[in-house]
């Protein structure tokens, strides 16, 4: 029998590519590498051994239920866990009988495909928006169609000619898909008026949101702005995770779903994964019932707030003039930009050559062409090796400037302006 062809593979798997991203962390785990572009979290802050005696106990003395299936929407505990974690995040009150625990918000973000959206349908995101995001919508056949964005995120009034036009053109919007604190990529934070504006706007077309929060309690000044759901709970599906505030690789997430559309979206979860891991959930709630878990979020968000500050003296000293930047209040990224002309997959080519290796931002975006932006992550490499990392890149910077710099026509004496 001949090997399997392409045409073994449905529509949407045809359709998948491996984003520059996942390029780009393959690349970045070589060590002689600087890796300023996953955004993994801190580990070493945790408590190792007491979470190691957790872990024990949790097989030992209760195996035959951590290592047997569990509810399909999660356990009665971890969705209290989660309620509690939300509450943390500004959104108090949430009732765990409207939480499905999925493996990371990930699987939430393809359930809510799953569940809400039919193939064409589009998904109205931010630009940029988080790539992993962009990777289920292509999947599931949906187009993603940008709306503006300013130095403070989503614009209501840019969101409702958005909404206004794909309704004129007879497209059913799946949902607004939107990372309102510190968001991937962008580090942006939505001011709490265009909180209400956004919710007003999308109940106003009735869209649905679906809000993703990893980041919002990892924020450098303050406490975190209560998100979209806290008022608007019947409009939006709210995404919450482990992962940034415990572990990435307990692969806990959940989804807080509104009543009318719970049943539904946990059958959809369901059917793709059975349920989250039991004995992984077990391990995140106990993190949650049994450790400083706040204080753990304190700590590492402190570390975050120092290592965002090296990375922007360290730019401002030696990629000045020509990178501008959005100075990050909280979360993992600092994203920036260079000339029109420098194009960052280049950038990032050549910067490997140079010993360190960043995201370029056309990996963010649904819109195709060049693109000049790009992504540091300052949240996993300590500030020495941040640094290093800029330094190494400073050469490679400059050229790409000067060079698009060079190419840049010079305006012709007609279209100068008078003095
Ligand atoms: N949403 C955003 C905005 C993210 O940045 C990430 C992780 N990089 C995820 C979702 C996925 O996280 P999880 O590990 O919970 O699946």
């Amino acid at each position: 029998m001949s090997a399997p062809t392409r045409s073994h593979l449905s529509d949407r798997a045809a359709g998948v590519r491996q984003s520059a991203v996942r390029d780009v962390f393959d690349i970045a785990m070589d060590p002689s590498l600087v890796s300023l572009a996953g955004g993994n979290p801190w580990l070493s802050g945790l408590p190792l051994e007491e979470l190691g005696a957790a872990a024990a106990r949790l097989v030992a003395q209760e195996g035959t239920t951590s290592l047997q299936y569990g509810p399909g929407q999660g356990t009665e505990r971890m969705r209290q866990a989660a309620c509690t974690v939300m509450a943390a995040d500004g959104l108090p009150g949430a009732d765990p009988d409207l939480v499905v625990v999925t493996p990371g918000s990930q699987a939430a973000i393809d359930t809510a495909c799953r569940a809400f959206a039919n193939p064409g349908d589009v998904v109205v995101v931010e630009d940029p928006t988080f790539v992993g995001a962009l990777t289920s919508f292509t999947t599931w056949q949906l187009d993603a169609v940008a709306t503006p964005t300013d130095e403070h995120g989503l614009v209501p009034a840019a969101l409702d000619a958005t909404l206004t036009r794909l309704r004129s053109e007879g497209r059913r919007v799946a949902f607004l898909y939107t990372i309102p604190s510190f968001a991937n990529p962008s580090g942006l934070l939505l001011p709490e008026d265009r909180r209400d504006e956004v919710a007003e706007m999308c109940a106003r077309h009735d869209v649905l949101i679906v809000e993703d929060n990893p980041y919002g309690q990892i924020a450098f000044d303050g406490a975190p702005l209560a998100p979209i759901a806290a008022r608007h709970r019947e409009r939006t599906v709210y995404l919450g995770t482990m992962s940034k505030i415990f572990s990435p690789g307990v692969r806990v997430g959940w989804a807080l779903v509104p009543a009318a559309l719970k049943r539904e979206f946990y059958l959809c979860a369901e059917s793709a994964f059975i349920h989250a891991s039991t004995t992984s959930q077990m391990l995140a709630t106990a993190f949650v019932e049994e450790f400083d878990w706040q204080g753990h979020v304190r700590e590492v968000t402190g570390l975050y707030r120092a290592r965002a500050r090296a990375l922007q003296t360290a730019v401002d000293e030696h990629w000045r003039p020509g990178f501008e930047y959005t100075a990050p209040r909280g979360g993992f990224f600092l994203w920036g930009r260079l000339p029109p002309g420098v194009d960052t997959v280049e950038l990032m080519r050549a910067g490997i050559e140079a010993g360190a290796v960043f995201v370029p931002g056309a990996a963010f975006t649904p819109v195709e062409g060049m693109h000049s932006t790009l992504r540091l992550a300052y949240s996993f490499v300590d500030e020495d090796t941040l640094v290093e990392g800029v330094r190494r890149l400073a050469p490679v910077v400059q050229a790409a400037v000067e060079s698009a710099e060079r190419r840049r026509p010079t305006p012709s004496p007609l279209s100068r302006k008078a003095p």
